[in-house]
């Protein structure tokens, strides 16, 4: 897209009013302490020739220009944004103990950037409006202030990635609401084998909160992280959660943390998981998707933002145990401002990825896209 002057011919210079909202944050004095600027959507109120001043301006189609590269720029006031998702880690404290656990360390997201971020969201044009809580390194139900956390998000949709160890207790006192859902890890249909591979309890805790969840009317899933310890279980778990009225979605664990190279599925192995997975039907994520299709996850398709337990914006949530993962820290970033950060910094891995992913030497033929990332990232496992 661009701009012609039809008055004197001029196409390099023009004036392009745009209507923008100024949110003003002020002190209890009404001291002007932060201006965040808000681009509208369909804000735009007129072009001028900056030459002649005409508003005689006729739009031209520019070749290999988007619609929205203006709105991307840097300068500009923000971006429209696309995100759909909000992810918050929340902690890494978990009462699990999984051998193939990446994250160490007690690290808690800060309530009040947690408040402040959600307050700051729900005054954008486009709220996002569904959130996850947790992901793999921590459990959520942990945090000092779950309580006051589930309550700002009430109204909104949640997803809790969860453990069953201790959740009776863990959300004693809690009030969840209508939209709220649940994903537990579970990693076995055996009992003695799932608590070898996520710690004793596991797997009774967790048989009480599907009967909890399922009496309550909640809505929940299991997450199944695929390993050379449990790859040919698939169908069992199937077997196992029938009945409860949810489903497995089998997942692959990193070469991350404690994830030794034994706990890796061998290609054979992931390529019969796959047939199992495609055979009972199941959901299959970014984990199953061939590499040599170079598919592009939410996270690569500017959908979601993630924020983890030490208050940085990352790049996604799979990976926050990798510093180098680590975009920024958010300090009092505006959200308008993360998610700027956070779509430049996607912009620019797709257009290496653009360049460099062909010539990428595949570690082994079922690798998966977020192989791809985590080369990318430095880890030097054949993944
Ligand atoms: S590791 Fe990369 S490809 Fe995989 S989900 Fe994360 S961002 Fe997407």
């Amino acid at each position: 897209m661009g701009w012609k002057c039809l008055n004197c011919g001029n196409n390099r210079l023009f004036i392009e009013r745009n209507l923008v909202d100024s949110l003003i944050y002020q002190d209890e004095n009404s001291n002007v302490k932060r201006v965040v600027n808000k681009y509208i959507k369909n804000g735009m109120q007129g072009v001028s020739c900056r030459i002649c001043n005409s508003n005689n301006i006729k739009r031209i189609e520019a070749e290999k220009q988007p619609d929205d590269f203006l709105y991307t720029q840097k300068d500009f006031v923000s971006p429209g944004h696309s995100i759909k998702t909000i992810v918050f880690e929340l902690t890494n404290k978990c009462d699990a103990n999984c051998v193939y656990c990446p994250k160490y360390g007690v690290n808690e997201l800060d309530y009040n950037q947690i408040s402040r971020l959600i307050v700051e969201n729900n005054e954008l044009d486009n709220p996002v409006r569904h959130f996850e809580l947790g992901w793999d390194m921590g459990n959520p139900l942990l945090h000092s202030r779950i309580n006051d956390i589930i309550g700002i998000l009430r109204e909104d949709q949640v997803n809790i990635l969860t453990n069953g160890k201790n959740f009776m207790r863990n959300i004693e006192g809690i009030e969840f609401g209508r939209n709220h859902s649940f994903t537990f890890f579970l990693d076995h249909p055996d009992k003695e084998l799932n608590d070898h591979l996520m710690g004793e309890g596991v797997y009774r805790g967790t048989l009480q909160a599907f009967k909890w969840l399922k009496d309550s009317g909640f809505q929940f899933r299991i997450y199944m992280r695929l390993s050379s310890e449990n790859c040919d279980q698939i169908k069992d778990m199937v077997s196992l959660t029938k009945g409860w009225g949810t489903h497995v979605v089998p997942t692959e664990i990193y070469p991350l943390g404690e994830a030794k190279t034994k706990h890796l599925m061998s290609d054979g192995q992931k390529r019969k998981a796959i047939g199992d997975i495609e055979r009972l039907n199941l959901n299959k994520s970014i984990h199953f998707s061939p590499t040599l299709l170079c598919h592009d996850c939410t996270y690569q398709r500017k959908l979601r933002l993630v924020i983890d337990a030490s208050g940085n914006l990352s790049f996604c949530h799979f990976l926050t145990s990798i510093p180098d993962a680590k975009i920024v820290e958010i300090g009092d970033k505006h959200i308008l401002e993360l998610i700027k950060i956070n779509y430049n910094v996607r912009k620019g891995f797709l257009e290496n990825k653009a360049s460099f992913f062909d010539d990428w030497i595949k570690p082994r033929k079922t690798s998966s896209p977020c192989s791809y990332c985590l080369h990318s990232f430095g880890i030097k496992e054949r993944y």
